[in-house]
């Protein structure tokens, strides 16, 4: 089976394309804040590799609230229970799923399927949800409006 070239970086676009759309969700961003920073942890085994990720960053978040912004990757290893050992063990990127430790074939995985935003920096601190307070209830709407 031939793969094909270039599909890889398809499915990360399509990823970072979806990171955005959630991020676009965040109530935060409704007074049109803009993202300066986004955190995503990848597992090692969440399908998506790394560095497509963060070439396709820019694609994906061009002409959106997120342009220009720094994508962080907090990468989570794979982690597995080793049922003869009874400990946890990390695996390597290309696992075979046996305890490094004892060689005991180890079925349970504990991490390294994550693919979860984990925070995001925003510039415009007046659309940031506020604490509202007695007599200030128009607080958080201050808006710059360019001549
Ligand atoms: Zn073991």
């Amino acid at each position: 089976m031939r793969r094909r070239r270039g599909g890889r970086d398809v499915h990360e676009l399509s990823v970072a394309q979806a990171i955005v759309e959630s991020l676009g969700r965040h109530e935060a961003l409704a007074g049109g804040a803009r993202v300066l920073a986004v955190t995503v942890r990848v597992g090692a085994l969440s399908g998506v590799v790394p560095a497509a990720l963060r070439f396709a960053w820019g694609p994906a978040t061009e002409g959106t609230f997120a342009a220009g912004s720094r994508l962080d990757l907090e990468e989570v290893p794979l982690a597995v229970w080793c049922p003869a050992c009874r400990a946890e063990r990390e695996l390597p990127a290309f696992p075979r799923f046996a305890c490094p430790a004892c060689g005991a074939p180890t079925p349970e995985i504990l991490r390294g399927r994550e693919l979860e935003i984990l925070s995001m920096e925003i510039e415009d601190s007046a659309a940031s949800p506020l604490p509202r307070t007695e007599g200030q209830e128009r607080q958080g709407s201050r808006r710059q409006r360019p001549t």
